[in-house]
């Protein structure tokens, strides 16, 4: 059976938006030692805004409008907001063969021309000749029928309170904080720079971020419990694989919320240190 005490707890977050889903949850959330963040929608707003656009052999607008349309179907984040740039309905009927490259981009057929939109790596990988560029922003290349078309600068902002977030951890006593991204170096380690995490890894693939883990969980001592923090855009495998998988309950994916064993509903990353104190002040009425 159940201890009573442990549902005042369940209650006591659940007042504080964190949805904790069972009380082996809550007795997890006491011994977490480390925590580990997705970078998009979870440490940061995941909701961009495009900065600059630089066109190669294409006009501007051509390309902000290519790029919209090559990201028709697509729900990610960057998506989204390449569409609110462009500000227009999008006519389906000119769009087709839509594939989603998790970790890269998107490759669609636009009136016709194949057109590739995503990062250094999709342009590496279809051997386009791309100017590198070193901004403080994600950088989403462009292909047309396989000739560089040029890129479009979109930046995140870092959520108000996942800088206090990162310190409310440290200061109960969490090991570690660790940041898993698919984003390039510079953006990633300038977040994580400015949020005080210990570690971070960029430029990773959906794969590389569950290697990544599996190497994070052999750190890990005695009762020690690993809990990954993301909003289940291609991080979905790695919710799944934590000791506690917590989603963000209003950016995340429905499949993530489900599959999350702890749902922070207001998305504030400083809910978690706050769930993690209302877990030990439980069990120790409990015991
Ligand atoms: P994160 O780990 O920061 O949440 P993702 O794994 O979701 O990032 O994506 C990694 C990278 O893949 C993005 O930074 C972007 O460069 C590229 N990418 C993913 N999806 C798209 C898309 N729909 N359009 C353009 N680029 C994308
Ligand atoms: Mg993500």
């Amino acid at each position: 059976s159940i201890p009573l005490g442990f549902f005042g707890g369940i209650g006591g977050a659940s007042k504080h938006g964190v949805l904790i889903k069972g009380s082996n949850y809550l007795e997890a959330l006491a011994d977490t030692q480390l925590v580990v963040f997705d970078k998009t929608g979870t440490l940061t707003k995941g909701k961009f805004s495009v900065t600059q656009i630089n066109s190669v052999g294409i006009s501007d607008k051509e390309l902000l409008e290519l790029a919209a349309y090559a990201e028709a179907y697509s729900n990610h984040p960057i998506s989204l907001s390449i569409k609110a740039a462009y500000d227009k309905a999008i006519d389906n009927s000119r769009v087709s063969d839509v594939e989603e490259l998790a970790g890269y981009g998107v490759k669609a057929v636009v009136d016709g021309k194949t057109v590739l939109a995503g990062n250094a790596k999709l342009m590496e990988t279809n051997n386009i000749a791309f100017n590198a560029v070193s901004v403080g922003g994600t950088v989403v290349h462009l292909a047309v029928n396989g000739v560089y078309g040029g890129c479009v600068i979109i930046s995140d902002e870092i959520k108000p309170d996942a800088k206090q977030a990162i310190a409310a951890l440290k200061a109960i006593g969490v090991k570690k904080t660790v940041m898993l991204t698919g984003d390039s170096r510079l953006v990633g380690e300038s977040v994580a720079k400015e949020l005080g995490l210990d570690e971070v890894y960029t430029e990773l693939l959906p794969a590389d971020k569950v290697e990544q883990m599996e190497q994070l969980l052999t750190q890990k001592t005695g009762k020690g419990k690993l809990a990954f923090v993301g909003d289940g855009i291609n991080d979905a495998p790695v919710l799944a694989r934590a000791d506690i998988g917590i989603a963000m309950g209003g950016l995340g994916s429905d499949a993530a919320i489900e599959a999350a064993d702890i749902v922070i509903m207001t998305d504030e990353p400083s809910r978690i240190a706050t769930a993690m104190k209302i877990s030990r002040k439980t069990l120790g009425i409990v015991k």
